[in-house]
């Protein structure tokens, strides 16, 4: 299963708030962000994340990568409480990694 993770504390409805960067390093990327809201983190092996790779080109300066649970550096939170939906599994993440292959 993949989890969509785009949503960030200070990035809703509007993406281009989004502060999660991704770094070219050699034939990897280092990605660097958190996110939260995300729909079955608790049980996703992937996620896909969005986050700048140009800040300058706003919306059209962000990648979307694939990002597996196991690797080193990513970090899934506690499930929210949410006031509906309780059986939606809602978590927040945290991703410091640099092993994303290149742009999905
Ligand atoms: C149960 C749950 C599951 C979720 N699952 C996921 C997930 O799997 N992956 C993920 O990435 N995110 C997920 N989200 C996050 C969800 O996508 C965001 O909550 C949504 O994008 C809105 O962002 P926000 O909460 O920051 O609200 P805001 O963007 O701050 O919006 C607040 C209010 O302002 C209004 N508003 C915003 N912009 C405008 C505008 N331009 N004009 C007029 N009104 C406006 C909105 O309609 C809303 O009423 C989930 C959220 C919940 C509650």
């Amino acid at each position: 299963m993949v989890a969509y993770a785009v949503t960030e504390p200070g990035a809703g409805s509007d993406v281009a708030g989004l502060r999660s960067t991704a770094v070219k390093k050699g034939d990897k990327y280092i990605l660097n962000g958190s996110k939260m809201w995300i729909t079955n983190a608790g049980v996703a092996e992937w996620f896909f994340v969005v986050a700048y790779t140009d800040k300058a080109a706003k919306y059209k300066g962000m990648t979307a990568f694939l990002v597996e649970r196991g690797w080193d550096g990513v970090e899934v939170g506690k499930k929210e409480w949410n006031m509906g939906q309780r059986c939606s599994d809602t978590r927040g993440s945290r991703s410091r990694t640099s092993r994303c292959p290149p742009r999905t």
